[in-house]
């Protein structure tokens, strides 16, 4: 039984066993037929791992399972150099499907109240506009992302996206 992160179900984590004749296992403890258990007694390292095969340092580490804390801080390597690199580039679920019912609904408008639909969709390019700017200038800052990085997250070239949210300001 491993570590799920919301928004990442392919990336469960789990610490390995590092076994005294080089084999690894992350069954602990219980008869298997594939492969080999981990009991207290042969096991000298731990490594954190991922179910995509990510594979993190072994840490040398002797008998039992670690106990609840020992285990989150072995599994740090994992969330800081895996997970959260990933959820950086990962769009919330939820955030998926009110985007899909709001696109729904200006369907409807535009069919039903087209003038309606034309004010909605300007206030929604309006403010499309501002987050990609704030969006932008912290993944620039915060995160080192290259224009490369970021033509490539809004589907234009990096030359495009330099110029559009590159340049010195104007205006209001
Ligand atoms: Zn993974």
């Amino acid at each position: 039984m491993g570590t799920i992160i919301e928004d990442l179900y392919d990336h469960e984590g789990w610490l390995d066993a590092v076994l005294n004749d080089g084999t690894e296992t992350s069954a602990w403890g219980a008869p298997s037929d594939h492969m080999p258990v981990a009991n207290p007694s042969n096991v000298v390292g731990l490594r954190p791992s991922c179910e995509c095969g990510w594979r993190g340092t072994v840490i040398e580490h002797r008998g039992d399972y670690p106990d609840d804390d020992r285990h989150d801080e072995l599994m740090k390597e994992w969330h800081i150099l895996h997970v959260q690199p990933l959820l950086q580039r990962t769009t919330p679920s939820a955030l998926t499907a009110d985007h899909e019912a709001l696109r729904r609904r200006l369907y409807q408008l535009a069919e039903e109240r087209p003038e309606a639909a034309l004010q909605e969709v300007r206030r929604l390019l309006a403010w499309t506009e501002e987050i990609t700017q704030i969006a932008v200038d912290r993944a620039r800052g915060d995160h080192g992302a290259s224009w490369s990085d970021i033509g490539q997250d809004l589907g234009v070239s990096k030359q495009a996206a330099w110029e559009r949210f590159g340049g010195e300001r104007v205006g209001p």
